[in-house]
């Protein structure tokens, strides 16, 4: 095992707790809206496409596309590695569903947009951070 990575944990809350803690069985959580089905991402107490309230919380696969990365070289934080990959993903359900995330198991420069990735949950203390990994194709 390596050592994790520095990382400055999120303050999970009733709000979010579905997405930073669904981790600990393995699954990336989102709210979903029951009318219309969207998938509700950062959590916000009304579905933004059709005001319902009626959001649950809903796993999906965890297979995502990169949508855009950039090389970090900048140590922001001594105890990190560098340079990494920060990223943005869409995930299958619903592309407009974003992340901000790294990509991990794969040299940075192996990274590229349109990449299929899946995600991977780095454990601290009792938040999972979800990263993305490359999917063999
Ligand atoms: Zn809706």
């Amino acid at each position: 095992m390596s050592e994790k990575p520095f990382r400055v944990l999120p303050r999970v809350t009733p709000q979010n707790q579905h997405f930073w803690c669904g981790g600990a069985e393995g699954k990336l959580q989102f709210l979903r809206c029951g009318p219309c089905g969207s998938y509700v991402h950062p959590p916000a107490p009304v579905c933004g496409k059709c005001l319902s309230k009626d959001l649950t919380p809903t796993a999906v696969s965890g297979r995502a596309t990169v949508a855009t990365f950039t090389l970090n070289h900048q140590p922001w934080v001594p105890a990190a590695d560098h340079p990494y990959v920060v990223a943005i993903v869409e995930i299958e359900e619903q592309p407009d569903v974003r992340l901000m995330t790294n990509i991990v198991g794969c040299p940075p420069e192996a990274v590229h947009i349109g990449m299929a990735v899946a995600v991977e949950f780095e454990e601290h203390e009792d938040v999972w951070i979800p990263v993305f990994a490359p999917v063999d194709a």
